[in-house]
């Protein structure tokens, strides 16, 4: 997937060009994602120099190297980033019309999932356990 696509948060105050879509979306459980978003967070990757934002946007450090960003109007949720220069986005596919198409490719924390929700395909998944064996450096911040 190459081709340009836009998105906006819900009041349209901010605006956000990918020039280089992942065309995939992962989802995680975990306590910080499931606070933030209120249920099920979803986000897909983007190099820093492929996205280009207009418009007022807030954001919160939600972990010592993390900020998790929201439109300064609205609340809609943009992305989650490690606050290092250049580093690269996990936004919110909801923002993409373009990305309602694609493919789920991992679930991670599927162990903290709610009750409620299962969601069905042949994607990747990962407990929280199997998750932090692999990614240590989540283990402290992501514990809450
Ligand atoms: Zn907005
Ligand atoms: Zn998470």
């Amino acid at each position: 997937m190459s081709e340009q696509i836009d998105g906006r948060c819900l009041c349209g105050a901010v605006e956000i060009t990918l020039s280089a879509p992942a065309g995939w979306v992962g989802a995680c459980h975990c306590s910080m994602c499931r606070r933030w978003s209120g249920t099920v967070f979803a986000g897909f990757p983007a190099a820093a120099e492929t996205v280009r934002v207009t418009g007022q946007v807030r954001t919160y450090a939600s972990s010592e190297f993390a900020e998790r960003a929201f439109c300064e109007t609205c609340g809609s949720h943009l992305w989650v980033r490690d606050r290092a220069e250049g580093a690269d986005y996990d936004l919110m596919p909801g923002l993409f019309a373009a990305a309602r198409d694609w493919p789920l490719k991992s679930e991670i924390y599927l162990d903290e999932a709610p009750a409620w929700l299962r969601i069905a395909g042949d994607h990747k998944t990962a407990t929280r356990e199997a998750y932090l064996a692999k990614n240590p450096q989540f283990r402290e911040v992501r514990d809450g």
